[in-house]
């Protein structure tokens, strides 16, 4: 098959245009099939959708077989070549699929002609959603390209198709009782104090993010009455092109992240038991704005009360599309009906809101107490969208008509904000504004008073933030944090899908040096769709490297993508959170093991990667020489550095005043790490947030660090502060902070004062 078929079925673009022409859920199937085949150029398709409750896997769309058998045919696991691919989760390729003893003949559905034969599973995380197969008259017809095209594609439906699933099983459970609402209380807050996560300002009416359902008109009293189903019908189609557009821009806008966001929402919208309810609602005398609200609570219940978290995932999008075709009842106001300009109040938050939130312009967040993952955190900074986090539950009860100013700098928030203030921030966000207009420095080079160069690299999260790091002229890339498409989609990215990230990330970089790191979850980085192992302490469990070596069959998609993009390149990548030189080498094994695979498949790739130790655990700093002497490069993490040195959490807002890089645990950690590298002659970088911080830096300097890597706005003032310090005059400082055994030292010596925890 060529490889532009390939292409084609990769294009998002294409896969959203599967909505566009389906008017159901089964047809949405169906239309899945045909598309599929149409690239395929194979002569059939089939879905079959694996049904937990009775352990079959049923057909559920076809192409070019007996139609009667859509719905009624069904497989056990491990029966069939379907059933096996199942069951061992692998694709099965076959030149003749009846010389194979395990492939069953279903007697009536006209297969007899189809020798070619290729099956994959749907799977999503760890959850089997089905099979997707397609056959052919011609024997051999399938090559191993497009074994991987089938798996690319199934892994690209396979969120959209789980859903579509789940949407069918929801309509034949029974309408569970309502959940009790929760009333709102006007509080009375005036000024909060919480911690700065992600800096700028916002200004905005106060919306609550999961709020109860019973506010999902906003007690517009412009929806009562007068409209018809016109009206109606002109909403849902007004919804749909806002939704598509929405999902459009973001795809175009981040690529790497943003695949069908909004998929829920067009599913839903498609759903004839959605929409189609409300219909016949109207008809028989409803006016569309209680249509809306019936059907929309009835389903708001369902999901809510629904054992499966992806399920109960779903509310928010579910309110979202309710309140959407509510604003679009009344014509004319296009922003009316996201989330422009508000500034949101959330207790929880799943990484593919955030982005849903800024597609859909929100101007600010306020997170309550122990929401923030790390991750949130730094997507929120990645996508310049200004965030707090607080300790204080009594702002989700705030009434929609607060207005909020946020500053996402000092970690403040005022409620109603007199004119006053509002001024004051109006100026500062101005001149904020203007400094991100600097111009680009005229060298890429940072050197000291006398004359040291320090290479000042970006950490890059999304494909997007290149082109602030390229305007700065950073060094290189000295951490692209992979995880980033593996968290904020739904799934976990194909093979195919994670190569074109890395090879665009090369490509956008021009030559310069690009250190990527393997896949970093677990703790707080969470993966919504893999379900997580019951950890009492997250934190010290199943992350990072470790989730890694466990999963290797993730671990090797993600190697041979970047051994594939990396071809041509110099190809760094280093592990994260490698805990022992045994670790490393583990991890180091396996990349030899996917070099070996692609030479044997003759798959062009680098053979030879340079390959680097994050050191951010204890453990690592004390056996530094020996990982030094193993690995290519070592990275220091400070952030988790500091987390687990101190015994921290970097994301409890409670305990910031105790999360102290500048400690002397910490210095002496540092320099135990810096010392290793340069003894062993191999590289060392930084990449934590200490790096930006003045009284930090030159202690990483005075100590021998000559690569650092930090956000890409943060480059100019690293920058400036480097050209700032004379090398000797760091050195001495470094050593002397050096002896000092307590914290108020260091503070003395650095001119710190501790600022109390929020
Ligand atoms: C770190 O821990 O310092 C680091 C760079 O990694 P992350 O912030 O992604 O955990
Ligand atoms: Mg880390």
């Amino acid at each position: 098959m060529a490889k532009e078929h390939v292409e084609l079925i990769c294009n998002i673009g294409e896969l959203a245009g599967l909505f566009e022409k389906s008017t159901s859920l089964e047809n949405f199937l169906q239309t899945a099939v045909s598309t599929v085949a149409f690239h395929m150029h194979a002569a059939v398709c089939s879905v079959y959708l694996y049904d937990e409750a009775s352990g079959d896997l049923i057909l559920s769309a076809n192409q070019g077989l007996n139609p009667d058998y859509i719905g009624r045919l069904r497989m056990k696991i491990g029966e069939g070549l379907v059933g096996i691919a199942i069951k061992e989760l692998r694709a099965i390729r076959e030149g003749n699929a009846s010389h194979n003893p395990a492939f069953k003949h279903v007697p009536g559905i006209n297969e007899e002609r189809f020798q070619a034969f290729l099956a994959v599973p749907i799977v999503r995380g760890l959850t089997r959603v089905g099979v997707l197969v397609v056959q052919d008259p011609v024997p051999d017809y399938f090559d191993q390209n497009d074994t991987r095209a089938l798996q690319a594609i199934a892994t690209q439906l396979a969120t959209v198709i789980e859903n579509a699933k789940l949407l069918m099983t929801l309509h034949r459970m029974e309408n569970p009782t309502p959940a009790p609402t929760v009333p709102h209380v006007a509080a009375d807050l005036k000024f909060q104090h919480g911690l700065a996560v992600s800096p700028g300002y916002a200004f905005g009416r106060a919306t609550i993010f999961g709020g109860t359902e019973d506010d999902l008109d906003g007690d517009d009293p412009g929806l009562a009455g007068k409209f018809t189903l016109a009206d109606f019908e002109r909403s849902v189609q007004t919804t749909e092109q806002q939704l598509t557009v929405l999902q459009t821009k973001m795809e175009e806008r981040l690529e790497d992240v943003a695949s069908m966001i909004f998929s829920a929402h067009i599913l839903i919208l498609r759903d004839s038991m959605f929409s189609g309810a409300m219909v016949h609602r109207i008809e028989h005398g409803q006016t569309p704005r209680d249509a809306i609200v019936a059907v929309a609570t009835d389903y708001i219940h369902r999901f809510a009360a629904s054992d499966n978290p992806r399920l109960r995932e779903k509310v928010q999008d579910l309110k979202d599309l309710s309140r959407r075709l509510l604003r679009n009842l009344k014509p004319g106001d296009e922003n009316a009906a996201d989330y422009h300009g508000r500034v949101i109040v959330a207790r929880e938050l799943l990484p593919s809101d955030i982005l849903k939130l800024v597609a859909q312009r929100a101007s600010g967040l306020l997170l309550i107490d122990g929401g923030a993952t790390s991750h949130i955190a730094i997507l929120a900074r990645s996508l310049q969208l200004p965030m707090v986090l607080i300790d204080n539950r009594d702002m989700l009860d705030l009434p929609e008509t607060a207005e909020l100013l946020l500053d996402g700098d000092q970690g403040t928030i005022y409620v109603n904000p007199s004119d006053d203030v509002r001024r004051r921030y109006q100026e500062l966000q101005q001149s904020s504004r203007d400094a991100e207009k600097l111009p680009p420095p005229e060298n890429a080079v940072a050197c000291t008073t006398d004359g040291e160069h320090i290479a000042v690299m970006a950490n890059i999260n999304m494909l997007s933030e290149l082109k602030l790091a390229r305007h700065f002229r950073a060094a290189g890339v000295g951490l692209y944090r992979s995880e980033f498409p593996f968290i904020v989609r739904n799934d976990f990215p194909s093979e195919e899908e994670q190569f074109r990230v890395y090879r665009s990330l090369l490509k956008q970089m021009h030559g310069h040096e690009v250190v990527f790191r393997t896949l970093d979850v677990g703790g707080d980085k969470m993966l919504s769709y893999f379900p997580s192992v019951n950890e009492a302490n997250p934190f010290l469990g199943l992350r990072a490297l470790r989730f890694s070596l466990r999963y290797k069959d993730i671990f090797s998609r993600q190697l041979r993508a970047l051994l594939r993009a990396g071809e041509g390149h110099t190809l760094q990548i280093m592990f994260p959170m490698v805990a022992s030189v045994d670790d490393f080498v583990a991890a180091r094994d396996v990349v030899s093991d996917c070099c070996r695979q692609l030479a044997q498949e003759q798959v062009p790739h680098n053979p030879a990667p340079r390959l680097g130790a994050m050191v951010e655990l204890p453990s690592a700093v004390e056996v530094a020489p020996e990982l030094a002497a193993e690995a290519d490069f070592l990275s220091i993490g400070g952030n988790d550095l500091v987390q687990y040195v101190l015994a921290v959490d970097r994301t409890n807002a409670q305990m910031s005043d105790a999360y102290l890089a500048y400690h002397p645990s910490i210095l002496r950690a540092l320099k135990r790490i810096a010392d290793a590298a340069i003894a062993a002659g191999k590289p060392v970088s930084f990449c934590g947030e200490m790096a930006t911080d003045p009284h930090m830096l030159p202690f990483l300097v005075g100590i021998g660090i000559r690569r650092l890597s930090v956000e890409p706005r943060q480059i100019p003032r690293v920058r400036q502060c480097i050209a700032t310090q004379c090398l000797a005059d760091v050195r001495a400082q470094a050593l002397h902070l050096l002896t000092l055994g307590r914290i108020s030292e260091v503070e003395h010596t650095l001119g710190i004062k501790r600022t109390p925890a929020a």
